[in-house]
């Protein structure tokens, strides 16, 4: 079994850049002109080692992402079962089974498919005692080289096709009709880091998604009037990363995927 102890030198390291990030947050959330819940901070731990994720943990962070199934299979199995593990890559779905029977996933964010939504639902062990939170992926950039679903309604004018499709609203009817052990918690989109250098260029990605997710709202609510969603009746927006998590907080923005600012750069391969 791999060693999951953190050098001391690093845990400081780790401490520090953990508290760095916590503060911004803070310092974000502060700054919104609406009410809102204190964001969560995802930290994504992809390509970094079981012992950097115990450095976080022993600072008393709970919340990581991966994006590697088995990753996150094998770091799940050696890594404390409070940690809520938020799976963040693509799904295949015939890696579901395997994603699906970690005991403390706590989210499928990157949810674009019914097929997949299935395999999780059937596959979630009779142990589970919680439904699994799925969000769905939204491509807001319509950038060919990102997975996720088309955006809502989105104005003329703007930089995509004013869209008919409705496959966002398609996948939530699924998960709401067919898939009872999972929960719909919202949405998620990664957009594009170029529009959103700093604050007075707003990134009009996350508006896209905002507008998806009140979009998808009305709808569900005419569909299905008894149904449950969201955490307190929202659902919620991922979106933010590294380098725009402050803005997208500003933008109304629920979970941060924070990797690079608290672990440091990622080797060059990984997408
Ligand atoms: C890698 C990744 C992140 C974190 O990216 P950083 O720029 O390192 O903060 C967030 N979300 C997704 C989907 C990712 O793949």
């Amino acid at each position: 079994m791999a060693s999951i102890a953190c050098e001391p030198q690093r845990a400081t390291e780790l401490a520090e850049s953990l508290a760095e990030v916590r503060q911004l947050v803070k310092n974000a959330s502060e700054r919104r002109s609406e009410q809102q819940s204190f964001p969560t901070l995802v930290a994504v731990s992809k390509i970094k080692p079981a012992s950097d994720v115990m450095g976080c943990y022993d600072a008393g962070h709970r919340d990581f992402g991966e994006n590697y199934v088995n990753e996150l299979v094998e770091k799940a199995e050696i890594l404390p079962r409070d940690i809520r593990w938020h799976f963040i890559g693509t799904l295949q779905s015939n890696k579901a089974k395997l994603l699906a029977h970690v005991p403390n996933l706590y989210v499928v964010q990157t949810l674009t498919s019914a097929k997949a939504a299935t395999a999780l639902d059937r596959n979630l062990p009779e142990t589970r005692e919680t439904p699994l939170n799925v969000m769905l992926q939204v491509n807001t950039s319509g950038e060919q080289s990102k997975s996720g679903l088309a955006p809502l309604d989105v104005d003329e004018g703007g930089e995509h096709e004013p869209s008919a499709s409705l496959e966002v609203v398609d996948l939530a009817s699924h998960i709401l009709s067919s898939c009872k052990r999972l929960h719909l918690l919202g949405v998620m989109t990664i957009g594009s880091f170029e529009a959103s250098m700093d604050d007075s260029h707003p990134n009009p990605d996350f508006e896209t998604l905002r507008k998806t997710r009140d979009v998808l709202t009305e709808k569900l609510k005419e569909k299905y009037p008894e149904a449950q969603w969201g955490q307190d009746g929202r659902l919620l927006l991922s979106m933010g990363m590294s380098s725009d998590f402050q803005a997208a907080i500003l933008a109304g923005s629920d979970i941060v995927r924070v990797g690079t600012s608290i672990f440091g750069q990622r080797p060059k391969k990984e997408v």
